[in-house]
């Protein structure tokens, strides 16, 4: 049987990171198995953004969270560019929320005033503002701001990234630096042994491994089932379209639409529980449409070629699960949404976590059993 110090379990940008932290911290034989599946897909699928506006706005340990990790973007991005050759094609030139009428503009006033407080205990800075719609315009000025946008809130210290270039990179610089990579291997079945080590059966052989990680995203409960856990967790289609290549005109990422630096326009930011079914519909694009249009009017005249639905790995409080499994103490399970804008916090500190090294004191606070009531 071949063995590993560690196993991660899902290679898709959690996976992936968490694994290039442990190789960062020296933490031996690092494997990751994955499968692959097109029906789970939120890593090559995702809308890019590297965000920490609004996140939290329930869970201030979250909110901090987040905050954190969108300090560490641009550090992260520049030593994974430097390290691998990749072009991430990061642009850290803020982002932007938009309101539609005077409520929508006084709510957004509201959480910047709730998660400037709750940052602002932890000695973490919460640099978002309200610009009025003429303030924004002058700093989009080469495309139309609709009319119904009443202002936007923004931050300077956001951005955006290539999501699948990002996956890329980390894994990339993960084999750089010694991790071996499966694709095409599924995890069959996870067996703890006496001596606290732990097998993994795939679908190409058996490995040993001393830690386990697992973050197979939707795929996670299938193999924690027999462990008798369950994972509080559950599945948010979102559907984005992309437009034909356009002329830059637009800068500044908005939550449900940016423009990439190859010129198409994504849009999205829909929130659908359809279970298991990643499909598109006419009427969510339709919404979506509409919605982008009234933001921005140009998009009307563009033409939208390509469409596709993902399923978010939502949990009840919308915040990260980062767990020991009670029994078996060397097997962690992660699942999440937002991990791009998390990205970094896999290396930072969930990694020296997993070995054990050091502990941040947000992690007790994502663990799955805060759920078991
Ligand atoms: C529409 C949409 C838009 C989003 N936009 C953003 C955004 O703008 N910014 C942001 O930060 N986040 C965004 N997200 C969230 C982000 O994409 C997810 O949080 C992230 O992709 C989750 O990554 P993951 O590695 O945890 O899971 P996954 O990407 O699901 O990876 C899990 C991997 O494990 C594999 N696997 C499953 N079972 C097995 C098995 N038995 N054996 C081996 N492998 C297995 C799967 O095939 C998959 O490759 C968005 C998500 C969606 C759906």
């Amino acid at each position: 049987m071949a063995t590993a110090d560690v196993i991660i379990i899902g290679g898709g940008i959690s996976g992936a990171t968490t694994a290039l932290g442990l190789v960062e911290e020296g933490a031996g034989k690092v494997l990751v198995f994955d499968e692959q599946l097109t029906s789970q897909r939120p890593s090559r699928g995702n809308f890019g953004l590297t965000w920490f506006l609004c996140k939290g706005s329930n869970n201030p340990v979250y909110a901090k969270w987040a905050r954190m990790a969108i300090q560490q973007w641009p550090d992260f991005a520049r030593k994974l560019e430097q390290e691998t050759g990749y072009d991430l094609e990061l642009e850290w030139t803020g982002g932007a929320i938009h309101a539609f009428g005077e409520e929508q503009y006084a709510a957004h006033e509201k959480s910047i005033k709730t998660l400037r407080e709750v940052c602002g205990k932890s000695g973490l800075d919460y640099p978002a503002r309200m610009l009025s719609r003429q303030v924004f315009a002058e700093m989009v000025p080469d495309i139309e701001v609709g009319e119904d946008v009443t202002g936007v809130m923004y931050s300077a210290e956001q951005g955006h990234v290539n999501p699948l270039k990002l996956l890329g990179a980390v894994r990339c610089a993960f084999q750089k630096k010694g991790g071996k990579y499966y694709g095409n291997h599924s995890v069959t079945s996870i067996l703890p042994q006496k001596d606290g080590t732990i097998s993994v059966k795939t679908s190409k052989g058996l490995y040993n491994c001393g830690k386990l990680v697992i973050a197979a995203g939707h795929g996670s409960q299938r193999l924690l089932t027999p462990l008798g856990q369950k994972l509080h967790i559950y599945a948010e289609r979102g559907q984005l379209m992309v437009s034909e290549r356009y002329k830059r005109i637009l800068k500044i990422p908005l939550l449900c639409a940016r423009q990439t630096t190859d010129g198409t326009f994504l849009i999205g930011f829909s929130t659908e529980n359809t279970a298991h079914d990643n499909s598109v519909t006419l009427s969510t694009m339709k919404n979506l449409a509409c919605n982008a249009v009234r933001i921005f009017p140009i998009l009307k005249k563009l033409n939208w070629v390509r469409s596709w639905g993902a399923l978010r790995i939502m949990t009840p409080d919308g915040a990260p699960i980062y767990s020991r499994i009670p029994e078996h103490e060397n097997i962690t399970i992660m699942a999440m949404h937002s991990a791009v804008s998390l990205a970094p916090l896999k290396t930072s500190a969930i990694a020296p976590w997993v070995l054990g090294i050091n502990e941040a004191s947000q992690i007790a606070h994502f663990s799955n059993e805060r759920f078991n009531v």
